[in-house]
């Protein structure tokens, strides 16, 4: 077993770091409210980004706003798109069976975050990347995130000078110079590092107690993913994880009347905005589509040569459809 440092040592010290929040000094209602308000904005970034749009295509956005998610997926530090990407697809492909990367079948803290904190030669080889994230890899920009490491770190540093220099002129405006600071280092400590704290362990919340505790409305999943209300709570919607199980592809996750999918209707409304521009429907949806446009294909194929004996009678028969 060996220390896997490029995520062990950030997960660590931003823990660390993170504990300044118990500084009475550090604390402010502004820095609480970035940090509340950042926990639904930034985990959008990983729900809506990362997981619904990059590793499974469930709706389709121009680059630009994809580009915007990713930005601030990365100022979450979970790492690059397709690493994320491929760790995710690889879980899909093995729910809870040898291979997948976090099952807490194994225990409750390894599928938690023990599996970040070891090598997986098997998650983080070139082969994996290749099959499980080529098409997140074709994106030139995603690409030269692979190829400099330090460029997400950079992103995740000016994100704190940026949050640093509001919380200074917040601070600034409000009060005299010392506040100004004091303001600064609350917005970093709350805004970013207690955020960032919370966000991954939202985002380890699916991967652990969805897969452990809650209902099941498909036993026939093959896997131990579970309908989790505190998660999905906590996770705009993901914590409905066994109904994702049961239909990955599909852009919302809500199937029964109280299993909310508040991510779903954030792309809903991204649609009545025009920025959204088509969305995966349900299973039972794409089904009905498919065999509708199916039959309309055999009918279009038969209806020539049937209606080619009665000769002229045909034309406006065709011309109907
Ligand atoms: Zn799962
Ligand atoms: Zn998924």
């Amino acid at each position: 077993m060996v220390l896997f440092w490029r995520y062990a040592l950030p997960i660590a010290s931003i823990h660390l770091l993170a504990l300044l929040a118990f500084v009475p000094a550090l604390f402010s209602w502004t820095g609480l409210v970035m940090c509340l308000l950042g926990v639904h904005i930034f985990g959008q970034a990983i729900t809506m980004g990362y997981h619904r749009l990059l590793a499974h295509r469930s709706f389709d956005v121009p680059r630009w706003f994809e580009h915007g998610l990713v930005l601030m997926a990365l100022c979450c530090m979970e790492d690059t798109p397709a690493r994320w990407v491929a760790t995710h697809r690889m879980h899909h492909a093995h729910s809870d069976e040898e291979d997948d990367p976090h099952s807490p079948l194994v225990t409750f803290a390894w599928g938690h975050m023990g599996w970040l904190m070891l090598v997986n030669r098997d998650l983080h080889g070139l082969p994996s990347y290749d099959r499980f994230a080529r098409d997140v890899l074709r994106d030139r920009w995603y690409m030269s995130l692979e190829k400099r490491p330090w460029s997400p770190l950079a992103i995740y540093a000016l994100q704190i000078l940026l949050f640093a220099a509001a919380g200074w002129a917040i601070g600034a405006l409000t009060g005299p110079v010392g506040d100004a600071w004091m303001m600064a280092a609350s917005m970093v400590v709350w805004g970013v590092l207690v955020r960032t704290v919370l966000v991954w362990h939202i985002t380890w919340s699916v991967n652990s107690l969805t897969h452990l505790f809650g209902y099941r409305n498909h036993d026939d999943t093959g896997e131990n993913s579970r309908n989790n209300w505190l998660v999905a709570l906590l996770a705009a919607g993901e914590g409905w994880h066994n109904n994702h199980h049961a239909d990955p592809a599909a852009c919302s996750v809500q199937q029964r009347w109280w299993e909310f999918d508040l991510t779903y209707w954030e792309i809903r409304a991204l649609k009545a905005m025009g920025i959204v521009r088509a969305i995966t429907p349900a299973r039972a949806e794409r089904v009905a589509v498919a065999t509708a446009a199916a039959a309309s294909r055999a009918e279009a194929l038969t209806a020539p040569a049937a209606s080619a004996p009665r000769g002229a009678l045909a034309q406006p028969a065709r011309g109907d459809e």
